[in-house]
């Protein structure tokens, strides 16, 4: 808990800070709680009067309503510090979002709970709307890795489709990542390119039986077709506890 200097690479002195606050947050004062609240939440400004973060809303294509990420500005800080009592406390911005949305809603945390993204924006920058993230174990942070989330069905084999279906198995909550409409599965496009050589008729599905049976045929294409190039739509694993 002591620091009060830092030597650069230089060696020069840098300025001097507040000794830093080693306790978990199930341990911080309420007036830490309200600081950080009132800084992230209510003002959302800096100490220069810049936002801690921004929206970043969602491409056009997007099936889910409230998909819309927040990030720090570009050349903004990641993290967030205050001082409280001669004591600095500070952690990452997405984090302490997080605890900040649990400790208002007096969710008592887990040592072992991490950040897990619902979203896709976990990599590149890492999002920090307190609603795209739950406090989850490893075990189920992971297992969201890979989600293709809502995959629009494309027509197939005469099939109709036309829609967006859920395909995530996790949570609650379930995951707010989604397989674009551009993202054409092999055989779908395969059919497609086969229908417009051939001459063919449009015929209507009648039993919802064989509907269904195309349309999970149509997921695992998706879903192989998605894993190839699953750094968008990965929507988890920020492997750091939340304490
Ligand atoms: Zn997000
Ligand atoms: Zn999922």
């Amino acid at each position: 808990m002591s620091k009060s200097t830092k030597s650069s690479k230089s060696g020069k002195l840098q300025r001097k800070n507040s000794p830093r606050c080693t306790n978990p947050p199930s341990q911080w004062p309420q007036a830490v709680w309200e600081k950080f609240y009132d800084q992230l939440e209510v003002k959302n400004r800096n100490r220069k009067g810049n936002p801690y973060w921004v929206k970043y809303p969602a491409p056009d294509d997007c099936p889910i309503d409230d998909l819309c990420c927040h990030r720090p500005p570009a050349g903004g800080s990641i993290g967030i510090t205050i001082v409280h009592n001669g004591l600095e406390y500070n952690r990452p911005i997405f984090r302490m979002r997080l605890l900040l949305k649990c400790w208002k809603e007096g969710k008592l945390l887990n040592k072992a709970d991490q950040a897990s993204h619902l979203c896709p924006n976990n990599k590149g920058f890492i999002c920090c709307n307190p609603e795209h993230m739950d406090p989850e174990p490893d075990k189920d942070n992971k297992a969201r890795q890979r989600c293709p989330g809502w995959i629009w069905i494309h027509p197939y084999q005469g099939k109709e489709g036309g829609y967006w279906y859920p395909a995530c198995t996790h949570g609650p909550p379930t995951c707010k990542v989604f397989t674009p409409k551009t993202k054409v599965p092999i055989k779908v496009a395969e059919d497609m390119a086969a229908t417009t050589t051939t001459t063919t008729t449009t015929t209507t599905t009648t039993t919802t039986t064989t509907t269904n049976n195309n349309n999970n045929s149509n997921n695992n294409n998706n879903n192989n077709n998605n894993n190839v190039d699953n750094d968008k739509m990965s929507c988890s694993s920020t492997e750091e506890f939340l304490n």
